[in-house]
């Protein structure tokens, strides 16, 4: 039996593993798909406090599971596939095995939305991105893209005028799903342009590892073009890595982890930190911060069942 369980091996699930280590927990991380989270697939990171120089994303997760190894975590490099939490202990299945646990902290995270193209999947990192907080410095003075019509593509293209010399805003249909103060904004913004009932084909160039221009076909004339950019912004979205959990606990409309309290779901001795419960700020360092959070909160949990 496990005192404590983290699902997921991003900033937060290493982050709680390195403070339930210490606090003599000896917790078990169960890695899942991509170990290392989504900083795992980025490239240099500038905003993280510590590292005045940047540091690289996979670098980065790796000190962070070198520090959480340092204080006896155990790693378990599986995917859990099934959770009972109506009963004691918790039981976690995994394709090999059954965890019984008295805590569970759930860092599943939250994986953005791609286009689902091939040329953008390996390019992310070298020009294709899905956060303009974390890249958008990168692009200083270039002209680039942001694919998306919600909110998200409003914010960041908005946000991606502090750096970019002109953002194309491209959107497969002619009407935006964003609210009317977001689009304002985006129209107001003389930076800004649109591109209208038009989906990206086509992102070059894989072979030099940098992006140069896009493909592009407009649904309604059928017209297909080629587009100069320096940089792709995919905004459509993300969705929380929550499946597993549905009906276990308690998630919003869009499935993210109703949490209370701090980093407590509905289940008592079932925390949540990271993306999987945030869609609002979604950085490193604030998945971080939960994942410390939830570990305090999972120790005091503990220590409540003792007396
Ligand atoms: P969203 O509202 O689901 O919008 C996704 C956008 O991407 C839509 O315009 C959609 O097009 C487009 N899209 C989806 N799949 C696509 C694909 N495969 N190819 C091309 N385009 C595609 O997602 P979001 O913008 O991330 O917002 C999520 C939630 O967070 C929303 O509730 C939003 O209000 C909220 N949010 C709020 C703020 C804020 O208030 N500051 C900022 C960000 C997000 P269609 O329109 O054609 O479906």
């Amino acid at each position: 039996m496990r005192n404590v369980v983290i699902i997921g091996s991003g900033p937060a699930g290493y982050t709680a593993a390195i403070y339930t280590a210490r606090a003599n927990l000896s917790p078990l991380l169960i890695e899942g798909l991509q170990v290392g989270g989504q900083l795992s697939i980025t490239t240099e990171v500038d905003n993280f406090p510590g590292f005045p120089q940047g540091v690289m994303g996979p670098e980065l997760m790796e000190s962070m599971k070198k520090q959480a190894a340092r204080f006896g975590t155990e790693f378990l490099p599986e995917l859990v596939t099934k959770v009972d939490f109506s009963a004691r202990p918790f039981r976690l299945y995994t394709d090999e095995q059954t965890i019984e646990t008295k805590t569970v902290i759930i860092c599943s995270g939250a994986s953005a939305r791609m286009i689902g193209i091939e040329s953008e999947r390996k390019l992310v990192g070298y020009g294709v991105s899905t956060c303009a907080t974390c890249d958008g410095y990168f692009f200083r003075g270039k002209e680039i893209v942001v694919v998306g019509g919600g909110d998200s593509a409003m914010e960041e293209a908005t946000f991606l005028t502090k750096f970019a010399s002109k953002v194309t805003v491209i959107h497969r249909r002619d009407k935006l799903r964003a609210s009317k103060i977001m689009q304002d904004r985006a129209f107001k913004n003389p930076k800004i342009e649109f591109i209208w009932d038009t989906v990206v084909d086509e992102i070059d160039d894989v072979e030099t590892k940098n992006v140069t221009s896009i493909k592009l076909t407009n649904l309604k004339t059928k017209e297909v073009r080629d587009f100069k950019c320096a940089g792709v912004f995919v905004a459509i979205g993300h969705d929380p890595n929550t499946q597993i959990f549905k009906g276990q606990i308690a998630l919003d409309d869009n499935g993210y982890v109703l949490t209370h309290d701090g980093t407590k779901t509905s289940v008592p001795g079932v925390f949540a930190a990271g993306d999987v419960q945030d869609h609002v700020y979604r950085q490193a360092i604030s998945a971080a911060g939960s994942g410390c959070m939830a570990a305090i909160d999972a120790e005091r949990y503990l220590e409540g069942l003792e007396h």
